[in-house]
């Protein structure tokens, strides 16, 4: 058996106290302070990014209302969102700034069917290269909303367009907080959202203080909520003949959510250890592990490189180059992964 010898157990049996939440049952953000209260049906401070899910029951609780913007689109956005919006354009104009919504909520339907046609046209890489995995896009949520502009009487619809007028995107970057709204995608923020710049990109969080706070202080929703996501990572799937890429994609999406809790850790690698892993004995030494619990039939280890904080902070040796470290995740039948544990063999 590939047993753990670890002198340092960082990860206990069945974690899932990580932004992330388990590949099953997808994510369990909720409010960093309690703001953006859920009575109202949604959690206005959720994180929807490529390694968080829209919460389940979103789209069954969202209130939305639909608008015609100037080139004729109709635009769906979540009800107090619009609101927020029309308060923020009104007050644009009075600065002779003009604004326009070209996208806002699309629902995970709506996604799927952009995968599938791109899927068609460009096949299975360029698409998950290009589009948002339906579920994972902030869109989702109708509190994200696509602006764009009219400059001297014109629309200016295009990105590559909307790009050349940074002093109108300062003016209104500079009234997005007065109204509840952030920047979600800002520069050099790429490897925490997973998103280069977007001017036009803003996002509703129902509270005019946070929204605020991270305006002044030039962070990522990410940062705000601690959960600082990971994309700079060399990533080896390695070949298996036991799971698909999606499979095992989805397991290493399960390590960084856990790893993204690692506080001043910063991750390297991720390495699929082989099919060879998946044995008998690690199998049941996995079950036995979980207590039992689950009856795991499928079990996957991969190999992580990564670097712990300068700073000793009890868990790790201070500043060191970790290599190797295993990470065992198992499967049930119903497919999604579990990391039952983790440690330096
Ligand atoms: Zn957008």
């Amino acid at each position: 058996m590939k047993k753990l010898v670890c002198g340092i157990l960082v990860l206990c049996m069945m974690l899932s106290l990580a932004a992330c939440g388990s590949g099953k049952s997808g994510s369990e953000n909720g409010s960093k302070d309690g703001s953006g209260s859920a009575a109202d049906g949604i959690d206005y401070m959720a994180l929807v990014n490529k390694l968080n899910a829209l919460p389940d029951g979103w789209e069954e609780k969202i209130e939305t209302v639909h608008m015609t913007n100037s080139v004729g689109d109709d635009v769906e956005v979540e009800k107090k969102a619009y609101d927020a919006y029309l308060g923020l354009k009104k007050d644009l104009e009075q600065e002779g700034v003009y604004v326009d919504l070209d996208s806002a909520r699309r629902s995970v339907a709506a996604q799927q069917d952009i995968m599938d046609r791109f899927i068609e046209k460009y096949g299975a890489e360029y698409a998950a290269k290009t589009v948002a995995k339906p579920g994972y896009s902030e869109h989702h949520t109708g509190l994200a909303l696509d602006l764009y502009l009219n400059v001297d009487g014109q629309d200016v619809y295009y990105n590559e367009d909307m790009v050349k007028y940074p002093e109108i995107w300062a003016k209104i970057h500079a009234k997005l907080a007065d109204h509840g709204f952030i920047l979600r995608y800002l520069k050099d923020k790429e490897h925490i959202t997973g998103y280069g710049y977007e001017p036009w990109h803003i996002r509703y969080l129902d509270d005019t203080k946070t929204a605020e706070e991270i305006m002044s202080k030039g962070i990522t929703l990410e940062e705000y909520l601690g959960t600082v996501g990971i994309y700079d990572v060399k990533i080896d799937y390695g070949t298996s003949e036991l799971y698909t890429q999606e499979e095992l994609e989805a397991a290493v999406i399960r390590i960084k959510c856990e790893f993204a809790a690692w506080e001043g850790c910063e991750l390297h690698s991720i390495r699929y250890a082989g099919d060879e892993a998946d044995t008998e004995e690690n199998l049941k030494w996995l079950n036995d592990a979980a207590g039992g619990e689950q009856a795991y039939i499928q079990c996957a280890e991969f190999l992580m490189d990564y670097h712990s904080p300068k700073e000793a902070s009890g868990a790790w040796n201070p500043d060191y180059e970790y290599t190797d470290w295993q990470f065992w995740l198992a499967r049930t039948e119903d497919g999604g992964w579990d990391i039952v544990t983790s440690g330096n063999g």
